[in-house]
């Protein structure tokens, strides 16, 4: 143990140095306990209160939070250095959380009961209580225009920094390089367990375990999908997982030379069979399909081969749009159709910002050409010209894959997991936090701050079990 201390020390000197603008050396490489698993000692020195797996936002918070003097506590991490993700969140800047109060943020995690069982973790550690940590730590925030909260300084780094300090000052020991292959439970006197958590450079026990290994996007950040894997081994199982906050591919795609434009607040309908799902937001025309907030969080509910349809003009204004065109004909009878759908925006009728190119596409596709005098309109002409202004079909041929999703959608069943404690209420002694479950947000900061509440929810349940067992 002496050796340990001293060897965490000596990192942690060097993790001062160079806090700034690297990563700290202190946790890149594999070298800490190295020697004594290799010394042949008992594995009963290898042996934690607590194990967590994954040195990502929910991991480390975790770590931090349940440290209670006297007590083990390891981080293993399969990257050569912990936060690979959170370093890249928000561009590198790091949207760690949403400005309004714990129901607007709840009602941000879909609509499928992921609200109510994150509740208790929101309200336990909510988004004030966020940005008072890292305040408390230096890290100041700023609230940007719509409610994301970042950090002042724009560093994702500077998140990360605090985090690796407080892991340094707490004594929570973070081992890198080290990829969990398995877990083996044994369970021991009193309906106990005990973990038997296994990687490529060794072995380590535990009688606590959380598994922190967050989803499937972003594989190249460490985030691989394995948790899925040791949640299932140890009797839990897995709610069908899949990319979210992604964009999506379109078939026979008309908008490609369009890609750019973007459209606030448009009215998105989802059509599988019949329609399931209306849904808001802001919109941007990719080369190969759709992007933008609005198609980010409705993602979670897409699925390849479903029908959009894009809202130009509210479908509510169907009749009052016939009857414009009608009255148009009438009194502008000589004004091609082009210019006269360019007064549209200007008139009673609410519409996303009709762009001349985006009219000249949509009158191509509604059949007729974009110098058609007003008064030559026949009703088929004007039909599908209003067909395609109020809801615009296109197939979904793919969603952009777990390379590109920012999240994953699925995980860890939900109902296997007590929401106060997040503990599993199948195997005594484990713990599941952050991206693992079946939790997703929107996008706006709602997945970092799901992850650092359910990694404190869980810190604090495993601190106050620690404090009653040892009185
Ligand atoms: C490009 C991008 C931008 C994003 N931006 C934002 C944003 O601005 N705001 C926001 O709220 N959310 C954002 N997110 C989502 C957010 O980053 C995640 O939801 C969050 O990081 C999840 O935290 P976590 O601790 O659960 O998992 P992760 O951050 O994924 O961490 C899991 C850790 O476990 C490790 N691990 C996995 N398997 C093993 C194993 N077998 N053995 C050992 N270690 C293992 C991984 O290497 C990883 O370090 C973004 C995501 C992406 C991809």
């Amino acid at each position: 143990m002496a050796k340990l201390r001293k060897k965490n020390s000596s990192m942690q000197d060097g993790m001062q140095d160079d806090k700034q603008d690297s990563l700290p050396k202190a946790y890149v490489g594999d070298e800490l306990f190295q020697d004594e698993l290799s010394s042949g000692k008992e594995e009963s020195q290898c042996h934690y209160d607590l194990i967590i797996i994954g040195a990502g936002p929910s991991g480390l918070f975790c770590g931090i939070n349940a440290m209670l003097v006297g007590k083990k506590i390891l981080i293993l991490e399969k990257k050569n250095s912990p936060g690979h993700k959170l370093l890249i969140s928000g561009s590198g800047q790091c949207n760690i959380t949403h400005d309004g109060n714990i129901q607007d943020l709840l009602d941000h995690y879909g609509d499928k009961g992921q609200g109510r069982f994150l509740r208790p973790a929101l309200l336990g550690f909510t988004n004030n209580d966020l940005i008072s940590f890292f305040k408390s730590k230096g890290l100041e925030m700023v609230r940007e225009k719509g409610g994301k909260i970042f950090p002042k300084t724009g560093r994702a780094r500077d998140v990360l920094n605090i985090l690796m300090e407080q892991c340094r000052e707490k004594e929570v020991v973070i081992k890198c390089n080290q990829a969990v292959m398995s877990i083996t439970r044994n369970e021991v006197a009193g309906n106990e367990s005990d973990f038997l958590v296994s990687c490529k450079g060794g072995s380590y026990r535990s009688r606590l375990l959380a598994i922190a290994t967050g989803g499937r996007s972003y594989p190249a950040t460490g985030s691989s999908g394995e948790g899925y894997r040791f949640a299932e081994i140890l009797g839990h199982r897995i709610s069908e997982i899949g990319p979210a906050l992604t964009p999506l591919l379109i078939k026979d795609y008309p908008f490609s030379d369009l890609a750019g434009l973007s459209f606030p607040d448009m009215k998105i309908s989802l059509y599988r069979h019949a329609k399931i799902r209306v849904h808001q937001g802001d919109i941007l025309f990719t080369h190969e399909g759709l992007s933008g907030p609005g198609i980010l969080d409705s993602s979670r509910y897409i699925r390849a081969g479903d029908i959009l349809r894009l809202s130009f003009v509210p479908g509510d204004k169907r009749k009052a749009l016939e009857e414009w065109l009608v009255n148009k004909a009438r009194q502008d009878g000589g004004k091609n159709i082009l210019s006269a759908l360019a007064d549209l925006s200007h008139l009673e009728l609410p519409t996303v910002p009709l762009y001349p190119r985006l009219i000249k596409r949509i009158l191509e596709i509604s059949g007729m050409p974009s110098d058609l005098q007003m008064a030559q309109l026949t009703r088929e002409n004007r039909s599908s010209l209003v067909d395609n202004l109020t809801g615009f079909s296109l197939v979904v041929s793919d969603l952009c894959g777990y390379n590109t999703a920012m999240v994953t959608r699925g995980g860890v069943e939900r109902k296997e997991i007590d929401p106060k404690t997040m503990q599993s209420r199948l195997v005594k002694g484990l713990y599941l936090v952050g991206e693992v479950l079946d939790v997703d947000g929107d996008t706006g900061g709602y997945n970092l701050q799901a992850a650092f509440s359910t990694g404190m929810l869980a810190a604090r349940s495993i601190r106050s079990n620690w404090m009653k067992s040892d009185n």
